[in-house]
């Protein structure tokens, strides 16, 4: 594939017209494959952007069904979905939107089992996962595998989102450099026990396909060693600058 076709062109007419874009940057977009890790609050709007964008292969990997109480922000799901597997209908939401791309749903929970083989088919993951345990293997795999992973997490009215990339060497850290601790699941309570405003979301999983997008074309600046924070009720951005840990156990000498 070294150029768009019509129909390609002008469905993403809006990115191509872009300077930063234009059909060079459309075809690395619809060259490369993503796998989202959970369907969820930050997976459901973060699935959505990426399909419109033309990435050409989205993984989405997830275990769990549509519970009605999900419908408040995940809005790749519907009424109609309840109680059906999130990747069915999280699949039949993006075949819709965008049937030119290539959609491979797994509907399993990634584990230690799991994880190496498919991680190793994608070329970047994005992490909307709502537990420690996921974050920390993706962070030890993706440094592994060398896969830059664009990891996002949200509770109440509060989001944050960075990106690792530390197996390109210092001074890119990792997600343990920063947390170099696992911490107990329910010492942080979860979305579930302690609420988390829709839109907030929508935002942080927007901003997700936003540096997955801009890590795919080599545009800007990205969000390796800083941690965006999103405060919503400021509403204010906030951002942190964190270091290589030369001692971290998944990066360090
Ligand atoms: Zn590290």
């Amino acid at each position: 594939m070294t150029e768009l076709t019509d129909r390609e062109l002008e469905r993403y007419a809006r990115n191509v017209i872009l300077d930063e874009v234009g059909e060079a940057g459309q075809l690395k977009l619809l060259q490369s494959k993503v796998l989202v890790v959970g369907a969820g609050g930050l997976g459901a709007p973060l699935l959505l952007y990426l399909a419109a964008a033309g990435i050409g292969t989205i993984g989405i990997i997830d275990n769990d069904t549509v519970d009605v109480t999900n419908l408040q922000r995940q809005v790749i799901h519907d009424d109609a979905a309840v109680d059906r597997p999130k990747v069915e209908s999280a699949t039949k939401r993006l075949r819709a939107l965008n049937p030119d791309i290539v959609i491979q749903p797994i509907a399993a929970r990634l584990d230690a089992e799991n994880a190496e083989s498919i991680i190793a088919r994608f070329d970047l993951v994005a992490d909307g996962s709502d537990n420690f345990a996921t974050r920390y293997l993706l962070n030890d795999l993706c440094y592994r595998l060398k896969k830059p992973l664009v990891s996002a997490a949200l509770l109440r009215f509060e989001a944050q989102i960075s990106t690792f990339k530390a197996y390109l060497g210092s001074p890119h850290p990792c997600y343990r450099c920063l947390f170099p601790e696992q911490p107990p699941e329910d010492l942080i309570p979860r979305c579930e026990q302690a609420g988390i405003l829709g839109p907030v979301a929508g935002v942080m999983g927007s901003l997700q396909a936003t540096e997955i997008l801009k890590e795919i074309l080599g545009i800007g600046d990205g969000l390796s060693g800083r941690l965006l924070m999103f405060d919503a009720l400021g509403p204010t951005f906030r951002e942190v600058r964190f270091k290589r840990d030369p001692d971290c156990r998944t990066c360090g000498a």
